[in-house]
């Protein structure tokens, strides 16, 4: 059967999904897709091990990341694709930052001990495994806990953004992440802009090189996709999409669920190359 679609966006257990990325290949080798890219929070690790176990009739891989972004109050999701994975300053960014996420999960610890949570940063830290901290190993550590009667009610009234528990992370700037995956040769997409409406910053990230925006995504509608694809075309961007797959119900999809058409990928390997043929 001809794979006619792709998936840009999933998570493996080197960030916050649930599935080890032996476990996330065997769900996209079932997904029949023609690319993926593994796009986990602050590293390369996950990625790397799906390279190195890929196969011939297995489906393309492409470089991914997702960095977090922070403008004014906002907290800005931005994929990168079709970077060099080995890029040493891109690579050093991301160690800092990887750092810094579990600084920070000490403090939220300490915030939701004040409350009345009793979590362990020890426990956070096992459930985190390889990956740097995130806010769901925190939300699945207080469930796990018995500390709140679901995992979505850990960010409803802890740790959410805004909640009494909740600490900003260091964030890349919007220009340091741009210009970090533009050096390494790479694209920046504006993950799900519907999310906390961050199309409403794309005027900014355009001006700053801006490359597209993931517009199929779980969390939105069809009319939200179709009102993305009009903002595309407006501001002259890429359009891309996919499942955020994480092992787990929430915002997430199944890996493949977005139909992403593959035509979607020649369009940024176009954009990619041109960028580099200008570097
Ligand atoms: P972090 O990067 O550690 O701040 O964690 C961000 C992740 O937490 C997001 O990618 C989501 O998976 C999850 N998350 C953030 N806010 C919420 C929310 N209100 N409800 C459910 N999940 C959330
Ligand atoms: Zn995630
Ligand atoms: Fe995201
Ligand atoms: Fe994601």
């Amino acid at each position: 059967m001809e794979r006619r679609f792709i998936d840009l966006h999933m998570h493996t257990d080197c960030s916050d999904g649930v599935h080890t990325p032996a476990e996330l290949l065997a769900l996209v080798r079932q997904a029949n897709l023609a690319a993926f890219a593994v796009t986990d929070h602050d590293t390369l690790k996950g990625y790397h091990e799906v390279k190195h176990l890929l196969g011939e009739d297995d489906p393309e891989l492409i470089s991914g990341l997702e960095l977090s972004v922070r403008h004014e109050e906002a907290d800005l999701h931005v994929l990168a694709y079709l970077f060099d994975p080995e890029d040493v300053p891109l690579d050093e960014a991301l160690a800092g930052f990887r750092a810094g996420r579990n600084q920070r999960a000490r403090r939220m610890v300490e915030k939701l001990n004040e409350l009345g949570i009793s979590v362990t940063y020890n426990q956070v830290a096992e459930r985190a495994g390889k990956a740097a901290i995130g806010r769901p190993h925190i939300a699945q550590t207080m469930f796990e806990q018995n500390q709140v009667p679901s995992y979505q009610a850990a960010f409803d009234k802890y740790i959410g953004n805004g909640k009494p528990a909740y600490v900003p992370k260091r964030n890349f700037t919007p220009s340091e992440a741009l210009h970090a995956i533009h050096q390494a040769g790479g694209l920046a997409v504006l993950a799900h802009p519907q999310v906390d409406e961050t199309y409403r910053y794309l005027e900014m990230l355009v001006g700053l090189g801006l490359d597209g925006i993931e517009i199929y995504h779980p969390a939105h509608l069809q009319r939200h996709t179709d009102q993305l694809r009009h903002l595309a075309e407006r501001f002259r961007l890429l359009v891309s999409g996919g499942s955020d797959f994480h092992g787990r119900e929430g915002r997430y999809g199944a890996i493949g669920s977005q139909h992403v058409p593959a035509e979607y990928l020649l369009a940024l390997k176009q954009r990619a190359q041109s960028r580099k043929d200008n570097l």
